[in-house]
């Protein structure tokens, strides 16, 4: 029997395509869908309400889609903290290889915490990271998301060129280009669902152009597609790699993704800072997709990515967290307000975002980058129950009259309720499917343990 949940006196910003907003609304969810949703208190006589909240006080919109996350860094944060991308890299590489499967799983398990927490309903972690005898490190990472009731994809991610072959991992961190694809493979056949409404999906996605073969891009390509699954990398990120593409590809790292298979819509890439203008007009063409990192763009001292030009251009953007060893807050609400932030320090100064456009990003820009936008990424009715009550009458937000421009430009607001298929797992800021306090334990452990073996090694 069909289950009601009706959610009435809220603002409601949809993020449909007209962004249309409501005052004081309602929305009703049956099962795992959204029915309806509307300015107003909700239809008279629906049947089988389990549920009323009356939301008075609150924001209403999108649940958050992460783009972009390294799960395991999350036992390495606060490391490192002066660096730019490839000393970063290559100070981290040594103790990330001694990575295991505990590790791992406290270390999922803290960064889909606090994700969830904050008002992010669905995740992705691109792993890259597979020591010799580590375990079911990707089957682990998957039960954590199913565990903790967010959706969720996979980027199997791998690493093929170790310093031997001008790379920057050391090379006992590498797979074989064999092992990697084979391995990518099996993740895919055993875990993507591509229906409707699937909690888990996976994605094949090589490391970076510094990290992976260009046999391993190309057959990484071929292979995404033979398995009808998407695409996922790093791009474009520092001037650093800039150069590294040129010397070693003679060529600039777009130019390099297109020459192995890797611009299209079924393509998402992190970060994509040092693009110029026929990059950009390359990435509309095919549609490829951008994971914007702003925080992480700063943290590492990479540069600004040209948002409003890529968004002018009809490129699919969403937001990022990255990994938090190079983002230590862990959180994707905060990357709304640094999006907007970061953008209006660069030559488009005040009219680079406004508040709906960095909503839309952290929003549906992430659902069409993870090719979901007919899912999940707005509300409307018949698209998945996957939505946040942001809390916006205390101290933080009260003196704010928008609501959008009170979660945007001021502080990281409290999530009253977040519900993931009609399932709610946020509870006034708390998690209602894990116990925080035992992960907070947990992963402090894992990280006292990764750095005491990596110190020994
Ligand atoms: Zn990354």
């Amino acid at each position: 029997m069909t289950q009601r949940t009706v959610i009435e006196n809220a603002a409601i910003a949809t993020v449909d395509a007209h962004d249309t907003e409501h005052a004081s609304g309602h929305v009703v969810l049956a099962d795992d869908r959204i029915e309806s949703i509307g300015p107003g208190r909700a239809p008279e006589g629906l049947e089988n309400v389990v549920r009323c909240v009356d939301a008075t006080g609150h924001l209403v919109t999108p649940g958050l889609v992460n783009t972009h996350h390294h799960f395991y860094q999350w036992i390495t944060r606060g490391l490192a903290t002066d660096h730019n991308l490839f000393d970063w890299l290559v100070a981290l590489y040594p103790t990330w290889a001694r990575i295991d499967e505990p590790m791992v799983r406290a270390a999922a398990q803290g960064s889909l915490a606090m994700m969830a927490r904050g008002g992010v309903t669905t995740a992705m972690d691109h792993h890259y990271v597979f020591p010799r005898g580590c375990g079911d490190l990707a089957g682990t990472i998957i039960g954590v998301a199913r565990d903790m009731g967010v959706r969720f994809t996979l980027a199997r991610g791998s690493m093929d060129r170790g310093e031997k072959d001008g790379g920057l991992p050391p090379d006992f961190a590498v797979e074989s280009l064999e092992d990697a694809l084979a391995a990518t493979e099996k993740t895919v056949r055993r875990h993507h669902d591509s229906s409707f409404g699937a909690m888990t999906q996976v994605a094949v996605a090589p490391c970076s152009p510094f990290s992976v073969s260009t046999e391993l891009m190309r057959q990484g390509a071929e292979l995404a597609r033979r398995l009808g699954v998407r695409l996922h990398t790093h791009g474009s990120e520092t001037v650093e790699e800039e150069k590294f593409c040129h010397e070693l590809f003679g060529m600039g790292p777009t130019d390099y993704f297109e020459s192995t298979g890797w611009l299209g819509e079924d393509v998402w890439m992190a970060h994509c800072v040092h693009m110029n203008d026929s990059d950009i007009e390359a990435f509309a063409r095919t549609r490829t997709g951008v994971a914007h990192c702003p925080s992480s763009n700063a943290r590492l001292a990479a540069g600004i990515a040209r948002v409003p030009d890529l968004l002018a251009a009809g490129v699919p953007v969403g937001l990022g967290v990255d990994g938090t060893a190079s983002n230590e807050s862990g959180e994707l609400h905060t990357e709304l307000r640094n999006a907007l932030l970061v953008n209006r320090l660069g030559p488009h100064r005040e009219a680079a975002l406004n508040a709906r456009q960095a909503l839309r990003l952290g929003t549906y820009g992430g659902a069409r980058v993870l090719g979901r936008e007919r899912e999940i990424g707005s509300l409307e009715p018949g698209k998945l129950a996957d939505l946040v009550l942001w809390r916006m009458d205390t101290l933080a937000h009260a003196s704010i009259a928008d609501p959008v421009t009170a979660l945007v430009f001021g502080a990281a607001a409290p999530v009253t309720a977040s519900f993931v298929n009609g399932r709610q797992i946020v509870e006034n800021g708390r998690l209602l499917t894990a116990d925080e306090d035992a992960i907070a334990r947990s992963t402090r452990e894992e990280a006292r343990r990764l750095a005491r073996i990596a110190a020994g090694s």
